[in-house]
């Protein structure tokens, strides 16, 4: 049974995922001065504290006020993995039985953090294990920020004074996060904020499949680097791996992108075009050619993922011939082409591996299970 403890408890706001104006707003409401919001967001942000004793340049009256009316809860860790390439993962319990994954790929000076925004996905995208896990629900704003807190923490890098554990974050992990809106907006504000994480808009970036209005709603807010989920040169093709082109096409997609990139004031921002390498799919020198013409008019770079493999998946990642092949044949056609390698794969923690564990609402995996077990080959022993 619930003591009345934990029913007040349960009560108490969470600052942790508060922006700056959203603290000022709160602490006005609780008749506060708002520049106190300055001082709270460096001591959770800045020295990781969530004890509000600790907070000391703020007065032991508003301390005790805050203390019974507000709390900074971080998401538990349930889990963390340490891959043999540096790369490590975190299971992140959001309530309910659900789990999300964070994952900080270090790589030189750089450490990128992949960050989830939503337990599970409700888009479907054939190749992603998260699609597979359908959707529970949003991750709330702390949840999402909480990821790159526990990050630092997890390093000891708020005691270090070492905050470039984490340089770069990719809103690439569970989830899609335009499907997430208002609550990604106010982590990612507290990313960039220099009362938060003070991370560059180039290195903040956001991942999408292609939620065409909301892409153009970000626009007018943000100024996040962004990233699209395309994967096939048309739209017969991309109809079968990323659902949601069936509602919004490739042609109204790029569409989009230029808009968002005409609503930055810096003129030389780039699109950053992710294509998963499927073996047999996507990967043909035609497909290809044709991918090159289709972001003829768009400025942006292209980042190769060559497909990782997860159970429930029939699809192969290509041969090193065919990765290489395509790259060429875009890298001839001038564009800068990277390909991605495959960071983590031995803990599970790849570009589509995430799955943590789903309550889903959906009964999508549930249906996924029973058809990939009716779609397993008949092995002949
Ligand atoms: N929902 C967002 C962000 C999360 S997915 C989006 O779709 O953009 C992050 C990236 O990993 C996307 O480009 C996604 O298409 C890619 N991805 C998903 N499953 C993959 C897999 N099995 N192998 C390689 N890349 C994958
Ligand atoms: Fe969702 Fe992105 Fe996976 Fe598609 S690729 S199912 S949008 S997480």
């Amino acid at each position: 049974m619930e003591t009345p403890t934990a029913v007040v408890q349960q009560m108490k706001v969470n600052l942790l995922g508060m922006s700056r104006k959203k603290m000022e707003e709160y602490l006005t409401s609780i008749g506060e001065k708002p520049f106190r919001a300055q001082q709270i967001l460096k001591w959770i942000h800045h020295s990781g504290v969530d004890n509000f004793d600790e907070m000391t340049n703020l007065g032991k009256p508003l301390r005790a006020k805050l203390q019974e009316l507000a709390e900074i809860r971080p998401p538990t860790v349930v889990k963390q993995l340490d891959s043999i390439d540096g790369t490590r993962k975190w299971a992140v319990e959001v309530g309910g039985n659900n789990l999300v994954e964070t994952v900080l790929i270090p790589d030189g000076q750089r450490g990128t953090l992949c960050v989830s925004s939503q337990v599970g996905c409700s888009l479907d995208c054939s190749f992603c294990a998260t699609g597979k896990q359908g959707f529970m629900r949003d991750l709330t704003a702390s949840e999402i920020i909480g990821q790159v807190w526990l990050a630092i923490k997890s390093y000891d890098g708020f005691n270090s004074g070492n905050k470039r554990i984490v340089t770069n974050v990719v809103m690439m992990g569970m989830g899609e996060p335009l499907l997430n809106f208002d609550n990604v907006v106010e982590a990612m504000s507290l990313m960039l904020d220099d009362f938060g994480y003070g991370l560059s808009k180039r290195r903040v970036t956001l991942s999408t499949s292609g939620v065409v209005p909301m892409l153009d709603k970000l626009g007018d807010i943000s100024t996040v680097s962004l990233a699209i989920s395309l994967h096939a040169p048309n739209d017969e093709l991309r109809n079968q791996l990323v659902p949601i082109n069936k509602k919004y096409p490739i042609a109204v997609l790029l569409e989009a992108c230029q808009r968002y990139l005409d609503k930055q004031e810096d003129t030389h921002r780039v699109v950053t075009i992710e294509y998963t390498l499927i073996a047999g799919v996507n990967d043909s020198l035609d497909h290809a050619k044709e991918l090159a013409e289709v972001l003829r008019n768009l400025p942006c770079k292209i980042n190769l993922i060559p497909f990782n493999p997860f159970s429930l998946s029939n699809y192969a990642r290509p041969s090193k011939n065919a990765i290489n092949r395509f790259w060429l044949a875009l890298t001839e056609a001038g564009y800068v082409t990277t390909v991605r390698t495959p960071r983590g794969d031995d803990i599970d923690a790849a570009c589509g591996q995430l799955a943590g564990q789903v309550q889903d609402r959906t009964k999508r995996s549930e249906r996924h299970r029973q058809r990939a077990e009716l779609e397993q080959p008949i092995r002949l022993v």
